[in-house]
């Protein structure tokens, strides 16, 4: 007997296996795809590390996520400072003072503040992203980088979308060009399959393995199920599928060493069908004669294609609500797929800890707290 039959080798079914194991637990994971990491996977082309579900970049501010992390893998220091392509012209992104300079010719923090206040469309209370973003920056920034990009992501126009969408994105007057605030940044050297090879460790991985397919079988084998794939599965679609954006990925092998300079172009008008250009061997530098680029195409979504971003409308909000009052007493959800929520990789281990201490904490006499060594390793 299992104490927990974990569905899914991603990155939260990964750790919380890890956590429970280590507690001294009888975990088994079954996965299935043929491979682990979940959406985290990358192949090895020809020595470059290629991000198969699109790039993956870990960023934290949590010190404990990120000692936790580097227990398995050594990170490097990379940081994310894509480039946007506009109809030809390229410019530094996220929105800071070289992008205002190649916009405007502005050079300092207090001209850049006076040409936005004059570009700033005044709207009192903005209700979606389309408002909140001309009420921040204004009509040329947000045609510039804002409007096709989002429309090509989501499907739909800005105005149709919620403001938490971009606010995401920092909007900077200083020089720094780097995507993300936190402390912490990074990618795991050789890949993050190797990662999730080193988080399971000595953990029984099934691969290739549909729970739903032999659902019996497993409930019978364990005290708890962990799941994590999405609810409306589970529950054969009963109360109504969820809506997500699919993506669909080109990969090409071009035979130069550096292709285009950087890990991410994104091409934010509305024509270019496709959002972004990778260069995957800038994410995990490594000296080839050839590069290897995938270019990155929004796509609607129906069932049985690959899940991406969650439309978190309300009545997805509510559907899913629905389906988390059905679960039974002995099910756990967690991660992207089960919550219905788009969440960085930071946040999933952060949960999957937190899921691993709370599960510990209710069978003391049993299980070795292992929270003091999480915590120590910080
Ligand atoms: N976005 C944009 N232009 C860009 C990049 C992003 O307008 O060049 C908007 C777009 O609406 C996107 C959101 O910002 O959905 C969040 O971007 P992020 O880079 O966080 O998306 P992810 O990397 O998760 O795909």
């Amino acid at each position: 007997m299992h104490d927990y039959v974990i569905v899914g080798a991603g990155l939260f079914g990964s750790v919380f296996a890890r956590q429970m194991t280590d507690a001294g637990a009888k975990c088994l994971v079954i996965e299935k795809r043929h491979h682990l990491a979940g959406n985290c996977y990358t192949e090895d082309v020809g020595g470059i590390h290629v991000h198969r579900y699109g790039p993956h970049i870990f960023h934290t501010n949590d010190e404990l996520v990120w000692n936790y992390v580097n227990r398995f893998a050594r990170f490097n220091r990379f940081s994310y400072r894509p480039k946007v392509n506009y109809r030809g012209r390229i410019f530094s992104f996220p929105i800071n003072l070289t992008t205002l300079y190649q916009l405007w010719g502005v050079k300092t923090p207090q001209q850049a503040q006076q040409r936005l206040e004059a570009e700033r469309v005044p709207i009192e209370r903005p209700t979606n992203l389309e408002e909140w973003i001309l009420s921040q920056v204004g009509c040329e920034i947000y045609e510039t980088f804002v409007y096709g990009y989002t429309k090509k992501q989501w499907g739909r126009e800005p105005k149709e979308l919620p403001s938490s969408i971009i606010r995401r994105l920092p909007i900077r007057m200083s020089w720094n060009d780097d995507y993300f605030n936190d402390r912490f940044c990074g990618i795991p050297e050789g890949g993050y399959t190797r990662l999730f090879e080193s988080l399971l460790e000595g953990i029984p991985v099934e691969t290739g393995v549909d729970f739903l397919e032999d659902r019996c079988r497993f409930e019978s084998a364990a005290k708890k199920i962990v799941y994590t794939g999405p609810l409306d599965r589970l529950f054969d679609y009963s109360l109504g599928a969820h809506d997500w954006r699919g993506l669909r990925f080109e990969q090409e092998v071009v035979n130069t060493p550096d292709d285009q300079g950087v890990a991410a172009i994104n091409f934010t008008d509305y024509e270019t069908p496709f959002t972004r250009r990778i260069e995957h061997k800038h994410f995990d530098p490594v000296t080839t004669d050839h590069t290897v680029i995938t270019r990155e195409y929004p796509a609607d979504w129906k069932i049985g294609d690959e899940m991406y971003y969650p439309v978190n409308n309300d009545a997805g909000l509510e559907l899913q609500r629905d389906y988390v009052a059905r679960l039974p007493a002995n099910y756990l959800i967690g991660g992207r797929l089960a919550t219905y929520r788009y969440l960085d990789m930071h946040q999933v281990v952060a949960s999957a800890i937190h899921l691993a201490d709370k599960e510990i904490a209710t069978d003391q006499g049993r299980l070795k707290s292992i929270r003091i060594t999480a915590r120590r390793a910080a």
